[in-house]
Formats: C-alpha cells, sequence, structure tokens
C-alpha cells in the first residue's frame, strides 16, 4: 500500500526525490470538458494499458517553484509564463485548452495545502510540477479524446548533486535535440527521453549535463543550442581595442525551450546597463577562439531548477575548453565597464562575477527581498 514519506530535513534534499502529500488532479473528456479539480493524498493514477501518453509520450509539463522568504510569505516567480507555456505545449499535442487563470489558482491552494512543506533557507524551495497526459485508451495515432491535469509538489535544494558546485557540460555534437520544424521549443516529455543517453555519455567524461552544438554546414563547431534542462549565456569579451563585454544567449529560434529564468537574466543584464546583452546564433568557433585568447569570461546555465548555474568546463570527445572558474577575469572587466559602480544588489564593494550579481538579483526577487512585479503572493 502506498505511504506518504517522512518529511525530511530540507538541506539533506535531492532534487525530485521527495514528495509532498498532496496532488491536484482534474480529468477532461471531449463533449464533456473538464470535471471539478480536487485536491487529494498524493498517490498512483490508474491508466488504461492503450492510453496514448504510453505509446505516443502525448505528455506536456511544466517546472516552477514556490519559495518561502524570511517575513513567511510564500511566492511564486513569473507563473504566468509557466501557464502560458503550458498552453502552448498542449495545444501541440492536441491536449485540451484549459484556463490559465483557473489552473494557477487550483496551484495556489495546493500550495496553502502544502505550505509546511516549503523549506525557508535561501536557495530551497518546493518545485512545482504541472502534468497534462492524453489518458484516451486508442491504440492509433490520433487527436486526444481524454486526458488528465495534474499538479505533484516536491520540495528540493541544489539540482545538481554536486550541489552549488560550479559543473561541466559535454558538448554533444552527434546527437541533436531539436530541429527546424520540429518541438524543440515546447515543454513535452517526447523532448527529454532521448537526452538521457548522451547525458550518460557525458558523465562518463565527469559532466552533470550536456550542451547540445548542432551541424549546420555553415561552422566547424556548429551552433550552439541549449543544455539538457538549462539555456545557456555566455559572457565575451569581443576584440579589439574597446574589449566591449558582451553577454550572448541563443535567440528564440524554435529549437530551444523559451526559459522563464532566460526571460529574466536577459531583462535583469540589460537593466545592468554595463554590457552588451545578445539574442543571436553564436557557432561553437567563437566560444573557441574567445576561450584560446582569454576573452570568454563566464559560462553559465539558468532554468527554474538549477536558477543560475556556473560553468567551468566545456568537454569535448578529446579536448575541453576550461572557463574561469570564479568570474574573476568577468569581474575585472565589470569593474573597467561604466555603471558598474552602482551595482544592483550587492553588498560588498567587491565587484561581483556576472553569475555572483545576476544570482544576488534573482535571489532577491524570489524569496521577497525586494518588492517586484515578477513576484506572485500566495
Ligand atoms: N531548456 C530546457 C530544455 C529545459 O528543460 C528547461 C527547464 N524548464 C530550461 C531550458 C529552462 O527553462 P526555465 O527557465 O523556464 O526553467
Amino acid at each position: 500500500m502506498w505511504q506518504a514519506k517522512p518529511r525530511l530535513d530540507a538541506t539533506t534534499l535531492k532534487f525530485g526525490a521527495v514528495y509532498t502529500d498532496h496532488m491536484l488532479q482534474v480529468s477532461w473528456k471531449d463533449g464533456l470538458g473538464w470535471t471539478a479539480p480536487s485536491i487529494d493524498p498524493l498517490g498512483p493514477i490508474s491508466l488504461h494499458p492503450c492510453a496514448q501518453v504510453l505509446h505516443y509520450a502525448v505528455e506536456c509539463f511544466e517546472g516552477m517553484k514556490v519559495y518561502k522568504g524570511k517575513d513567511g510569505q510564500l511566492r511564486l516567480f513569473r507563473p504566468e509564463m509557466n501557464m502560458d507555456r503550458l498552453a502552448r505545449s498542449a495545444a501541440r499535442l492536441t491536449l485540451p485548452k484549459f484556463d490559465k487563470v483557473e489552473l494557477l489558482e487550483c496551484i495556489k491552494e495546493l500550495v496553502r495545502v502544502e505550505r509546511d512543506w516549503v523549506p525557508d533557507a535561501e536557495g530551497f524551495s518546493v518545485y512545482i510540477r504541472p502534468t497534462m497526459i492524453g489518458t484516451h485508451p486508442f491504440l492509433g495515432v490520433g487527436p486526444t479524446r481524454e486526458a488528465m491535469l495534474y499538479v505533484i509538489l516536491s520540495p528540493v535544494g541544489p539540482y545538481f548533486p554536486s550541489g552549488l558546485k560550479p559543473i561541466k557540460l559535454y558538448v554533444e555534437t552527434e546527437n541533436v535535440r531539436a530541429f527546424s520544424g520540429g518541438v524543440g521549443n515546447y515543454k513535452i516529455g517526447g523532448n527529454y527521453a532521448p537526452t538521457i543517453l548522451p547525458q550518460l555519455r557525458g558523465s562518463h567524461l565527469g559532466c552533470s549535463q550536456v550542451l547540445f552544438v548542432m551541424q549546420d554546414g555553415k561552422s566547424k563547431g556548429g551552433l550552439v543550442g541549449e543544455s539538457g534542462s538549462m539555456n545557456i549565456f555566455f559572457l565575451i569579451r569581443q576584440e579589439g581595442e574597446s574589449g566591449e563585454l558582451e553577454l550572448v544567449t541563443p535567440p528564440l529560434d524554435g529549437l530551444i525551450l523559451p526559459g522563464v529564468t532566460r526571460d529574466t537574466v536577459l531583462k535583469l543584464a540589460r537593466g545592468f546597463g554595463d554590457m552588451k546583452v545578445s539574442e543571436r546564433p553564436l557557432h561553437f568557433d567563437e566560444v573557441e577562439r574567445a576561450s584560446e585568447s582569454g576573452r570568454l569570461l563566464e559560462v553559465f546555465g539558468t532554468g527554474t531548477a538549477c536558477m543560475i548555474q556556473p560553468v567551468v568546463g566545456l568537454v569535448m570527445k578529446d579536448s575541453e575548453i576550461t572557463v574561469p572558474f570564479d568570474g574573476d577575469a568577468a569581474k575585472h572587466w565589470l569593474a573597467k565597464a561604466p555603471g558598474t559602480a552602482a551595482l544592483p544588489n550587492s553588498s560588498s564593494d567587491e565587484p561581483l562575477s556576472l553569475c555572483g550579481r545576476l544570482s544576488r538579483a534573482l535571489l532577491d526577487v524570489q524569496y521577497g527581498h525586494v518588492d517586484s512585479e515578477w513576484s506572485v503572493v500566495i
């Protein structure tokens, strides 16, 4: 018989291994619409062996978090972006439309029920996983006629088993995650299963995740995409006298997931005003050249789960790009950039790395140290 797991010490939490006691669930049938949502004890769900989700991966999901501040308040971070993305993913799979405002209200209610599970240490939170599946028992490939939407909660700490330490990424050039006209920009389960094998290959080389670099026939190195569960950013000092600093991330061209954290980092970095911020195609050759001439200052991944994750190595089959460890090089150049004297949210005189500044600014909003329209208090 299934039983709720005992509550654990938040500081020992492994990502995604512990769940709270309750789940939200609601079902849908073509012609009948949605049933009334209910919050029930967490437990197994029953599916017909022919359910579409089990055969054709008719599944989409979201990842968001609720944070508890020092003031004891619970806050969601830009949750409407997750509702919008879930609606887009669902539409792509012919899963039903839902009322985004109402789903968010249901999620808030679930969080209220489970509020005691939310750790109050910075860097810890409860991860929220809304999931939609096609449950129609039908072996033909066809549009969804029955579906289920459920939400489970998982108290979490740092995403990577290494804790908050910087990680290495395995540069994957053989297996592509997405392709033009495909579904790389949707958060659907079918995008993730094929990434596990490349990730395993990378883990044998000491890498925590994969960086997908796609051969485009235009450059030797290929086009930088994203990581297994993160968008990717590079802080590069441009060649020449001016040595302009540029924060580069690949554009939303349909090949990568439009991350909530990505969008937030772009807005924060543009607000800092001391570097050029670009969403543009980035060829891996450019990263290699920047590294060779000491101009690759920082690399980091962004995502709800990992927040801002510094990257110290880009590992290829027979070589490795080493990225400065704590952004020291970036600190040097950022300190020279106009406007750096008034670093937002920096409590010390010591210039922070860009990673450090962004993490601080993000945590300040998420844990309610500053008021922000991005915070939704529950
Ligand atoms: N890319 C992929 C492939 C992801 O799974 C995620 C996690 N949702 C991200 C990027 C980051 O997105 P977000 O900032 O919305 O969590």
